[in-house]
């Protein structure tokens, strides 16, 4: 023991990145999530109502497809993928994929655009495993969504922000994107179906973006996760579209679309008619970055030709409008709320963002404050605008507004918009 002590003190330092603080109090979505949990009261006997983070699989009208879970118990069964998955990922499902993307786009993709992912966040980790470099910094919306600007850090990349704009249905403002790119610039990101906003960018700004990236000679990363989630006006239009304006790269996965987060099935794809990412070795060096981390499961990747085929259409239209119902009915529901605003009407993803008035509360300091008493007197969970990531101080998202998932158990909703409302009630000075 004595000795242990000494070597640990004298011989043994540690050198690691000890600045990495994710999981603190109000660091990132699960951190702020895990400390209003704190401050739920356990002596109020009604149920905690979750309008904190996309997770719509727990309640049972958001269950996932039979479809998909025989493919899956099929695919253990068959004893066909016990082994380790081949390198460049199972070729069915990769070909399923490109099918599958490609309905959507002018340029069809080939299996060989396709990498399989554990999740759109490990495809989102592996471009920016490619992209990182001393120098580099890589453009992020704000508000956006908090684990990007830490795993840029993390893959040393020097995260910067571009604004969304409430007033413009959350459109990119393209101005701001230009002021914060340099010649260090390596990609910009965009979330569409937005998360956190609940926006659907159109054709035509996809199309500026794709030509304003190409002035600034960046890339475009698109995290398309809630492809297809789309309910309002504006349908869903892929980025990988505008792949012969300036090269794209789109994360997605089966998370969302199919409410199964926790199967762990992404793809990272690139859409480079004019062969550029090639000719710059981008693509080369997806390929080595795949060989160094884990791929998913083989069974998984064994049961992608099957589902992807053979959803029904009556499943996603079933889902989409229990949340488009849910969407209304959150939207409607905060008219009636004093001290906050929906400055726009969700037409995609699963959460909003909505706007507190400060001046109309009597005993509320910020966001953080407005929620942590909301979790305490009214067992509702609500993530505040402003995240703070501990990485280097940066502090991201918009302050004195809230992200509110409205992708939930309908009737728990309603619950939760009322709570919501006699909360607001309860704080404000005019009541
Ligand atoms: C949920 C979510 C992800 C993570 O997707 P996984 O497939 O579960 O890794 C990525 N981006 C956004 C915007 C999300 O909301």
């Amino acid at each position: 023991m004595e000795n242990g002590s000494k070597l640990t003190n004298k011989k043994w330092g540690f050198r690691g990145n000890t600045s990495l603080k994710v999981e603190d109090d109000t660091t990132t979505i699960r951190g702020a999530f895990t400390l209003l949990m704190s401050n739920i009261n356990p002596s109020d006997k009604r149920t905690v109502i979750p309008m904190s983070h996309s997770e719509p699989s727990a309640f049972p009208c958001f269950k996932t497809t039979k479809i998909a879970t025989d493919a899956i118990a099929d695919a253990v069964r068959s004893n066909e993928y016990n082994g380790y998955p081949p390198r460049e990922g199972i070729l069915p499902a990769r070909r399923a994929v490109a099918e599958y993307l490609s309905k959507d786009l002018p340029n069809k993709l080939s299996p060989d655009d396709v990498f399989l992912r554990m999740g759109c966040k490990q495809a989102f980790e592996t471009i920016l495993q490619v992209l990182g470099g001393s120098k580099s910094n890589i453009l992020l919306p704000k508000p956006g969504f908090p684990y990007y600007d830490v795993l840029a850090k993390l893959y040393h990349l020097e995260p910067r922000f571009y604004d969304l704009l409430p007033e413009k249905n959350w459109e990119i403002d393209l101005d701001s994107v230009v002021a914060v790119a340099d010649e260090n610039t390596v990609a910009m990101v965009i979330v569409n179906p937005g998360n956190p906003c609940g926006n659907v960018f159109t054709y035509q700004h996809l199309k500026k973006v794709a030509e304003t990236a190409w002035k600034l000679g960046i890339l475009v990363i698109s995290d398309e996760v809630y492809g297809h989630v789309v309910f309002g006006e504006n349908p869903f239009v892929p980025m990988g579209v505008f792949g012969s304006i300036t090269p794209v790269i789109t994360v997605g996965s089966m998370s969302k679309r199919w409410m199964v987060p926790g199967w762990r099935i992404g793809w990272l794809v690139t859409h480079d008619p004019n062969g550029i990412l090639k000719q710059h070795r981008i693509i080369n060096s997806i390929k080595e970055c795949r060989f160094i981390s884990s791929d998913p499961p083989s069974f998984v990747q064994g049961a992608i030709p099957d589902i992807l085929a053979n959803t029904k259409e009556d499943f996603f239209s079933k889902t989409l409008n229990t949340i488009r119902e849910c969407a209304d009915y959150c939207h409607e529901g905060i008219k009636d709320i004093p001290g906050v605003t929906c400055p726009t009407k969700p037409e995609g993803a699963m959460c909003v963002m909505v706007k507190l008035d400060m001046l109309v509360f009597k005993d509320i300091k910020d966001d953080m404050d407005f929620c942590v008493k909301l979790a305490r007197e009214e067992s509702v969970l609500v993530l505040p605008g402003k995240i703070e990531i501990q990485l280097n101080s940066i502090s991201v998202g918009l302050q004195n507004w809230l992200r509110i998932t409205f992708a939930i158990d309908p009737s728990s909703l309603q619950d939760g918009i009322k709570r919501l409302k006699a909360f607001c009630e309860r704080h404000s000075k005019i009541a």
